[in-house]
Formats: structure tokens, C-alpha cells, sequence
């Protein structure tokens, strides 16, 4: 599009600011320009209507040449940030636009230029950044070429690359395109970049802003260039990457080369990317991650409500965004989690390293940020100060370690880089009291600059000399009301009370005449005045100076700095699974390579925290080749949700190098952790529907192996009793014979116990209930063989339901199940009083294995079916049951 820079539409003759402003304007199209105009930013045309909009700017207009009228909304320089926090929240991006020149000597108008962009995925404002979380951008490249009619096609596997900002790292992988949804869904991008030819694509995740970039810079050899040019190698074989990763290569360096583009000071801090290649982590896919509710709640708001909450022990903010990884990619390399567990107990057994480590990393500021901030040039006095005092608590962090007999921590002390003239060099040159911003004056220590030392003594001398100048001169003159004063438009003077004007000797010069005195100087009061103002120049100039030098040599260490900041929170994070452990009583798994999962004593490490600690009651659960799918049947409310959560956080504390709140376990590493929630239990997810469930289903069947752990709950709930419970069966089928993963599923359904008799691997357990009297009690305990019944009517009465209902209910109960034992209608409900093992009679003859339907589900072969054929399917099989 062209620009319109010197005619407005209506063809009148614009202001040369508006010229200006469409200049910067068509170069950032896409963003909202904060063009600086004295001590505002102004936003114009649609801008400024955008900006009252999102914003809450007034609103108003302003001249430009020849009577058009230009919308306008303005912000004060000074509130900046604020704003900035908004946009960005939003998703939207700023454009700051600052003025390059000093308005006192541009000629015609001063130049302004656009000197950094800010979008929600490349903030490096504190005020915009959570401490203990990461801020991800996100590049991705598709393998082939998007279709133009339907960019959703023509292409199958992604190349994705992130990036933090504001700590410089930089991670690669390579994904098929089903699996990127969980992808972003972990990592939570604020900002997605994408080729342009992927525009009407619908990203598989909300919240995210996207920006398009021009599909070239995803080329290969562009980005091969960008990146080798970025760090500064010859070629990339050095970081890990392969002749057939291509794909990472091209989504590295759109990411690096975007990123460069809109932050000019640079981004020294970019740490060279890490390659992750698949199965190095355990998948959680979004619904597991949800459903555990592992760093969010699905009930918003409830505090204290997830695993990270209650394993949030870290102190310090490296540690505390670590942790939240630790949680999202769980290990699956034996070695690796063993040696995360070894520390961890060394940490648990010695309370003295434990404490001492954590104190002295309590001393430790947001080093990674930091180094951010350096390698950005954007680092303030007061930083490199906070900077210098984590540094010098390095070494009692060091000194804690090296005792340590443990491999891992001994080793993370032995690497632990002190940057000791780093520490040296801000001690020596920044001022202890150095203030927040450079301008300020101030901010180099006494002793480190000779110069600008001499400069100072010159400005301190002032007071003194102009005490002893007007002493000098009073006496001198003999006027006792002499003066000597200063002020900005005529620097230093000497004053004289008009009635005094008699006694002004011959050497003084007439400076300035007021109502009732006049102001002097003398040659050597001139003199003087020229020497302060002189050293005062100089002396921000050389502070200005001095202060670069130290923030450039400070720069030239940030690959040390961020690996310095990588083991303080590591030993954060282990420290903190420590601490964990020894207060709420946990124990070192044995975590092995085989099949078989014990868990003796195991509790749920969220919800025991929620009540006194005696009243959660702890279960044992073990899952083997001779029983490894579990049937889990009990009243609602009795504990199964529970048990089912609880086995799927210990599996993933295991894997995480973690100990688990249980007396003892036995767990095998598992390839994946699958949990999925029936629809009407899933009341977080508003749109969840049927399909959805089953949708969810499918993906588990598709993604399972023998060494998965799947967690279903209350799955085929959403539909009629027959249409679930036949769902329900032919997947624990499945499961059972096509699959062999562990699997737990919590059910209403009495019916599923029959599978208990029929299926050898699948076994029968139940939360127990006690009747007493009309009530029932909540025992919490798992014991073997299915529930005899529902309770559903105890339970509502407990739930306070009125007592003439329930007395109703009971009535109608009982009347159903009559109906219902003599081989009625009745409504498809289960039988009770019924003891699980014992097939009940004709009832379920629905089971009976020559039933063509059964036959019919028999043949079915779930993997090949889509979510649609499925349901037609169902709506058929149901037909022929009704028949
Ligand atoms: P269900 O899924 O069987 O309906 P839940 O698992 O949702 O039941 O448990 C209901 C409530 O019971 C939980 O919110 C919790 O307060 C309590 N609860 C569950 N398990 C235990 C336990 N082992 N010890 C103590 N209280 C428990
Ligand atoms: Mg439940």
C-alpha cells in the first residue's frame, strides 16, 4: 500500500508531523504506534480510536493543516507501562515511536524513530512479566506448502521453536501436526509466529496473539544464515542439529531473526538453541494436564488447589519457573530420574545442607532475568546492584554443595560458576546507593573513575566556596545583606539590596536588575561558575560513559551468568522437592523399568492438604500382569475421583524425580499418563458434549501402549445407561486385549463388573461405604470387588434433599427394582443388592454373549471408526436392542 505522506484524502496539505507519524505508521502496520510528542505518546487516525477503545484513552482530535481533523488520544510518557501492560494483555502490539533528536537543535522537525516494538510474546518490562512463570513466543514452520484454499492442508509436521525473551532461552522439536495443540497447550504461548501462508489456519489454541511473517524468512537457507550469523558459528552441527532437521532450522531462525528485528538493542542474551527430540519427556497431552490439575485449577480461583501449589516450596523465581517445567515434562530416561531422586534424598537426609542451600539461595534475585536484561542493554543501576548481591552469595551456596556425597549435588557445586570479577567489577563501580535510573547522577562508586572523582570535588567544593565568597565580600563591601545566590537562567550572582547600591564596589558587574536589588558577578565568580557547570556536563557524560563500559563487560559474561542461573535453579527446585518431602512425609519411590505398579499407603498429595491430616485416609493399590485394569466402582462421593487422581500424581512425581505421598511405592516409568474425565463430570469445560468425551476416547485408544498409565473417569456417562455402558466395555476390552496399558476406571456402572469376572488382567475394587441406620458413612477405603450398590439415595439425603423426598424415592426405588427383577421395562438401571461376582439374572442378559449386538460390538473395531460412524453406529445398536 502506498503511503499518503503528503496529502491527506480530502487532498489538503498535511501537518509534517502527520506526515511523519504515516511514515512510521505504514512500516508497522500491524502495530499500535506510541508516537513520542514532548511528554506524551500520542496514538492517531485509527490508533487513537482503538486506543480509547482497548485502552480507555480519551478520545479527542486535533489540527493538521489546511482545517482536517485528525482523531487523536494521548498518554503521558510516564504511565507508559501501564498502558503497555494492557495492550499486550490483549494481544495486541505497541510500536514505540521516541523522539531521536533534542527538539532545541533539530532543524524543522525533530526525527523520531520506532525503537522498540512490544508484543505480548517479547515483553522484557518487569511490570509485564510474571515472575514465576515463562513468557514463550513460539515460531512454527509446516513441512510442506500450505494450500491457499485451505491452508489447513498441503503440509503434516511442524518445526517449533520457542523462546523466553526475557531469560534467552531457546528450545527446538519437531511435531506431527495433531500433536501441536497439547504442545502450545503446555507451554502456553503469549504470541505464536507463523508463515503468512499459514493465514486461516485455525491455531489449535486461544489466548495466544499470532503474527504472520513473510513466508521467506521460514526458508531454509535464510534461517540457516540468520542462525549461524546470530551465534556466531560456522556451522550448525555444533548445537545438535542434523542434515534432516530442516525444519528446525527454519523455525529457529524466523524465531531469532523476528525477535532480533523488533528489539534493536539486541538480544545478546539469545542462548543457542536446544534441540528435543521426541520421547526425551513423557507427553501429558491437555485434558491429563487439566484433569491432575497440575499447575491450574479446573476450579478458578480455589487456591491452593494444584500440584504446584502444594510443591511450590522454591526460593527463588528461576526456581519456581523450572518447577513449573519439571511438572509439565516429566522424565522418562531411568538414569535421569534416579539421579534427580538421589539428590533429592541426599537434600531430604541432610536438614542442615537443606536449610544452608536454602537460605543462601534465598539471597539469590531473578539472575536469569537479569542476564536477560544485560544481554538486551536495557539493565539499570539498580539491577546490576541486585545483580552483584545474588553473586555474592554464590559462594555459601557453593560451600553447601561440595560437602554434599551426592553425585548430582556435588557436581552442581564443583560447576557452579562464582563470576568472581564480575561481582568484583559492580562492587568496585556501582554506587551502593545507586539510584534507579542512570539520569539521576550518582550511580558510579567513588574510587573507581579518578576523573570523574576530581569532577565531584569540584561540584562539592561549590558550597564551601560560596560561604566563603560572601563571607569574603561582606566583609569586604561592609554590607551585611550581601548575597551570593543562583538560578537557572542566570547561573551564580551576587545580590545587593537597592539601599546598599552605594557601597557596590568598581570590579562588579551588573547581571540582572529586580524591584528591590541587583545581582552581580565578578571575573572570578565567572570564572568559577564556568568550572562547576563545566564539571557538571562532563561529569554526567563520563558517568553515561563509565556506566556502558561496565554493562558491556558485564554483557560479554552472559553465557556464564545463565549457566550459573540454570544450576541455582536446579538446586531450587531439588531442594524444594526436598523440603517437600519432609514435611508432608513422603517417600523415595522404586522407580523401575518393569511393568508392575505398588502403591502402599498412597494419598492424594492436593486434597490431603485441604483437610487435617489425619482424616485423609490412605489406600494401596497394585496393578500387575494378573490384574492390571482395574474396575472401580462405589457410591458417588465415596473416594473414586480421588484414588484415580491420586495414582496418576504419584505416577508423574515419580517420573519427575520426585518422592510421593505414600508409605511405600513401587512405579514403573510410564510412556505416557492418559486421564480423561465422562462429560458430566467435566463441569470446567462448559462445551463438553458427548462427542467430545468420545473424541477424547479415540485419542487415548490411538495413543496408548503396554507401558501407559490411562485414568478414565465416569467415561460414557454422557449418554443413555446402554450407549455407555456398552462403550465403556468395548474399550476396557480393547484395552485389554489390543493395548495392555495400566488402567483404572472409576464407574457408576455396576454392570462393568461383570468384565472383572470375564477378563483375567481385569479386577474388581470399590470405595466402601458403611449403612448405618438410614445413612451411609464414607469409609475412603479401597478394598477388592465391586460396590453391591449405589447409594444414590443416601447420598442425597446427606445431600440434604427433604426428607419426604427421599422417602418418595425410597418408595419409587423399590418399585423399580421389583418391576425390574421380574423381567420388566423397568429403565435399564443396574441391579442392586447384588454381590458383584455373581452374574444377575436375565437382567443383563443384554451380555449374554450370543446377543447380536454384542456379537455386532465384538467385530467392531474402534481404531478405524471416526467420532461420527461411532455415533451412527451407537444409534443403530440401540435401535436393535429396543427391537
Ligand atoms: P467420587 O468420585 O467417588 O464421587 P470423590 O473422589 O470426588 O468421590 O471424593 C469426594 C470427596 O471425598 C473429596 O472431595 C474429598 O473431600 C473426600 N475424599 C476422597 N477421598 C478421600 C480420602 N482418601 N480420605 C479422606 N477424604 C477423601
Ligand atoms: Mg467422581
Amino acid at each position: 500500500m502506498p503511503t499518503r505522506s503528503k496529502s491527506s484524502s480530502d487532498g489538503a496539505t498535511e501537518t509534517p508531523l502527520m506526515q511523519q507519524w504515516r511514515e512510521v505508521k505504514a512500516r508497522n502496520q500491524d502495530a499500535l504506534v506510541f508516537f513520542r510528542v514532548g511528554d506524551f505518546y500520542e496514538l492517531f487516525f485509527q490508533d487513537a480510536e482503538e486506543g480509547s477503545k482497548l485502552l480507555g484513552l480519551t478520545l479527542t482530535s486535533r489540527n493538521n493543516g489546511a482545517a482536517a481533523r485528525v482523531p487523536l488520544a494521548g498518554l503521558p510518557v510516564k504511565a507508559v507501562d501501564e498502558y503497555l501492560a494492557k495492550a499486550v494483555q490483549l494481544g495486541r502490539r505497541v510500536a514505540i515511536c521516541e523522539q531521536v533528536e533534542d527538539p532545541a537543535e533539530a532543524k524543522g522537525i525533530v526525527r523520531r524513530e520506532v525503537v522498540e516494538t512490544v508484543t505480548p510474546g517479547t515483553v522484557l518490562h518487569d511490570r509485564l512479566l510474571s515472575a514465576d512463570r515463562n513468557n514463550f513466543l513460539v515460531a512454527m514452520c509446516p513441512d510442506g506448502k500450505p494450500r491457499p484454499e485451505d491452508p489447513s492442508s498441503g503440509w503434516e509436521r511442524v518445526g517449533l521453536a520457542v523462546v523466553d525473551l526475557s531469560t534467552g532461552e531457546v528450545a527446538v522439536q519437531e511435531l506431527p501436526r495433531g500433536e501441536v495443540g497439547d504442545e502450545l497447550g503446555r507451554l502456553e504461548p503469549s504470541e505464536v509466529l507463523l508463515p503468512r501462508a499459514l493465514d486461516g489456519w485455525g491455531l489449535p489454541m486461544e489466548g495466544a496473539a499470532v503474527t504472520f511473517r513473510e513466508d521467506w524468512i521460514f526458508d531454509l537457507a535464510t534461517a540457516r544464515e540468520e542462525l549461524e550469523g546470530r551465534y556466531r558459528v560456522r556451522s550448525l552441527e555444533g548445537f545438535g542439529f542434523q542434515a534432516e532437521d530442516g525444519l528446525l532450522v527454519r523455525a529457529a531462525g524466523a524465531l531469532t531473526s523476528y525477535v532480533a528485528q523488533i528489539q534493536p538493542a539486541g538480544v545478546a542474551h539469545l542462548r543457542p538453541p536446544r534441540i528435543r527430540r521426541p520421547g526425551s519427556v513423557m507427553a501429558l497431552d491437555e485434558m491429563t494436564r487439566r484433569n491432575l490439575e497440575l499447575v491450574e485449577s479446573l476450579r478458578p480461583g480455589l487456591e491452593g488447589g494444584t500440584l504446584r501449589d502444594v510443591l511450590d516450596q522454591t526460593v527463588t523465581a528461576m526456581g519456581a519457573r523450572l518447577l513449573r517445567r519439571w511438572i509439565l515434562t516429566p522424565l522418562v530416561d531411568p538414569q535421569a530420574i534416579w539421579s534427580r531422586q538421589s539428590a533429592v534424598a541426599a537434600l531430604v537426609e541432610d536438614p542442615a545442607t537443606r536449610a544452608g542451600g536454602r537460605e543462601a539461595l534465598s539471597r539469590v534475585a531473578d539472575l536469569e532475568r537479569l542476564a536477560g536484561k544485560v544481554g538486551a542493554g536495557r539493565v539499570t543501576p539498580r539491577e546490576l546492584l541486585a545483580l552483584g548481591r545474588s553473586l555474592a552469595a554464590l559462594p555459601d551456596v557453593q560451600d553447601v554443595l561440595t560437602g554434599s556425597p551426592d553425585e548430582t549435588l556435588a557436581g552442581l557445586g564443583g560447576s557452579l560458576d562464582l563470576l568472581p570479577e564480575t561481582l568484583d567489577l559492580i562492587d568496585r563501580a556501582i554506587a551502593s546507593d545507586a539510584p534507579a535510573t542512570l539520569q539521576e547522577g550518582g550511580v558510579i562508586e567513588p574510587g573507581y573513575s579518578p576523573e570523574l572523582d576530581e569532577l565531584r570535588e569540584v561540584r562539592d567544593g561549590a558550597v564551601d566556596f560560596i560561604a566563603a565568597l560572601q563571607a569574603r565580600e561582606r566583609e569586604r563591601t561592609g554590607i551585611g545583606s550581601l548575597k551570593v545566590g543562583f538560578n537557572k537562567v542566570f547561573g551564580y550572582y551576587l545580590e545587593i539590596s537597592r539601599s546598599n547600591l552605594d557601597r557596590v564596589p568598581e570590579d562588579y558587574l551588573r547581571k540582572q536588575t529586580l524591584t528591590n536589588a541587583e545581582r552581580y558577578f565578578t571575573p572570578e565568580l565567572k570564572e568559577w561558575e564556568e568550572k562547576v557547570f563545566g564539571a557538571e556536563d562532563r561529569m554526567a557524560s563520563l558517568e553515561a560513559e563509565l556506566f556502558s563500559q561496565v554493562r558491556r563487560e558485564v554483557a560479554s559474561c552472559v553465557e556464564r551468568l545463565q549457566s550459573t542461573a540454570d544450576r541455582v535453579a536446579e538446586l531450587d527446585v531439588l531442594s524444594t522437592l526436598a523440603e517437600v518431602a519432609v514435611r508432608g512425609s513422603y517417600v523415595r519411590p522404586d522407580v523401575h523399568t518393569g511393568f508392575e505398579m505398588e502403591i502402599r499407603g498412597g494419598r492424594h498429595p492436593v486434597v490431603e492438604t485441604m483437610m487435617p491430616r489425619e482424616e485423609f485416609i490412605p489406600n494401596d493399590l497394585v496393578l500387575d500382569d494378573s490384574g492390571f485394569i482395574v474396575i472401580l466402582t462405589g457410591p458417588n462421593m465415596a473416594g473414586k475421583s480421588t484414588i484415580l487422581r491420586q495414582v496418576g500424581l504419584i505416577q508423574l512425581l515419580a517420573q519427575m524425580g520426585a518422592f510421593v505421598p505414600a508409605d511405600a511405592a513401587r512405579i514403573p516409568v510410564c510412556d505416557r499418563i492418559f486421564t480423561r474425565v465422562g462429560a458430566s463430570d467435566n463441569l470446567a469445560r462448559g462445551q463438553s458434549t458427548f462427542m467430545v468425551e468420545m473424541n477424547e476416547t479415540a485419542a487415548i485408544i490411538h495413543g496408548a501402549s503396554d507401558r501407559s498409565l490411562v485414568l478414565l473417569d465416569e467415561i460414557g456417562r454422557g449418554t443413555s445407561t446402554y450407549d455407555g455402558v456398552s462403550i465403556a466395555w468395548s474399550v476396557t476390552e480393547h484395552v485389554h486385549e489390543a493395548i495392555g496399558a495400566k488402567t483404572i476406571f472409576a464407574t457408576h456402572y455396576h454392570e462393568l463388573t461383570q468384565l472383572g469376572d470375564l477378563l483375567p488382567a481385569v479386577k474388581n475394587m470399590n470405595v466402601v461405604v458403611r449403612e448405618s441406620g438410614e445413612d451411609i458413612v464414607f469409609l475412603r477405603r479401597l478394598e477388592d470387588g465391586g460396590a453391591d450398590r449405589s447409594y444414590g439415595i443416601q447420598v442425597a439425603r446427606l445431600a440434604g434433599l427433604p426428607r419426604d423426598v427421599v422417602a418418595r424415592a425410597r418408595e419409587l426405588l423399590e418399585e423399580l427394582e421389583g418391576t425390574h427383577s421380574h423381567g420388566g421395562e423397568g429403565l435399564g438401571r443396574h441391579g442392586a443388592h447384588r454381590p458383584a461376582s455373581e452374574p444377575p439374572p436375565g437382567q443383563l442378559s443384554f451380555f449374554s454373549p450370543d446377543h447380536p449386538v454384542v456379537d455386532e460390538l465384538r467385530r467392531l473395531d474402534p481404531e478405524n471408526l471416526t467420532p461420527l460412524e461411532a455415533l451412527n453406529l451407537l444409534a443403530e445398536l440401540r435401535r436393535k436392542v429396543d427391537e
